[in-house]
């Protein structure tokens, strides 16, 4: 049923492929940067997710490589308020964007993870496009729309991706689906197209991964 649903995200046969196989190599876990003097060198393509904490980021970073655990190392402790890099195939960096919206992180600390991550959007060239994830049962939320505005700003496409599809029942659903298209719609960076996803069922995971794919062979 989910599968049915209407994103306009179709992905020929080749191009599923072509996502399968950048992944089946696994990825691997590279270097946590808490400032921009420390990232690597810009000679892969990056594709970077952001999205609230909980929203289910490294389960999902999880579900596209089949691992279990890469993206745990994000979520540890002194790494959450990093870009997280993981390797995947010979010419892509995924960067895990540190998740927003945490109460209790005190102004000056909000502040700098902000101004890490405005800088980086700004001015990493080789970074093609970042994956906002939205919960599906929520839709965007007020800090969504502030990483919307940054991207906005800064000029770099950003997609949606809707997780843990699993959970809103398939009209709740419809109308998140529905209503995430019309906020996107006039917005300058953002891709018309949504993912849909759920790590748990594994719905959407394989188009995503061929996304991916088609980003690198630009
Ligand atoms: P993060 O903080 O964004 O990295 O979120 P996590 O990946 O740690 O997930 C947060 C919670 O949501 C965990 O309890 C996960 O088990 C749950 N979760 C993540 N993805 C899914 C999904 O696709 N479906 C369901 N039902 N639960 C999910």
């Amino acid at each position: 049923m989910l599968e049915k649903m209407d994103t306009d995200c179709d992905f020929s046969a080749a191009e599923l492929e072509a996502g399968r196989l950048l992944f089946a190599g696994g990825s691997e876990f590279v270097m946590g940067a808490a400032r921009l003097d420390q990232l690597p060198e810009p000679l892969r393509c990056e594709v970077a997710f952001a999205g609230r904490s909980n929203v289910g980021k490294s389960s999902l970073l999880n579900a596209l490589s089949e691992r279990k655990a890469l993206a745990r190392t994000s979520n540890t402790p002194g790494r959450t308020r990093e870009l997280n890099y993981f390797k995947t195939g010979p010419d892509l960096h995924i960067v895990d964007m540190p998740g927003y919206g945490y109460a209790r992180a005190g102004k000056k600390l909000v502040s700098a993870w902000q101004n890490l991550i405005k800088a980086y959007l700004k001015g990493r060239a080789n970074l093609r496009r970042v994956f906002v994830l939205v919960d599906s049962r929520h839709g965007v939320k007020p800090n969504d729309l502030e990483i919307m505005e940054l991207l906005d700003e800064a000029g770099v496409i950003y997609q949606i991706v809707l997780t843990k599809a699993d959970k809103p029942s398939l009209e709740m659903l419809e109308t998140v689906v529905e209503k995430t298209k019309q906020q996107i719609l006039k917005r300058p960076a953002a891709h018309r197209k949504l993912h849909l996803t759920s790590s748990v069922k594994e719905t959407g995971i394989r188009e995503l991964r061929a996304e991916i794919a088609g980003l690198i062979a630009r």
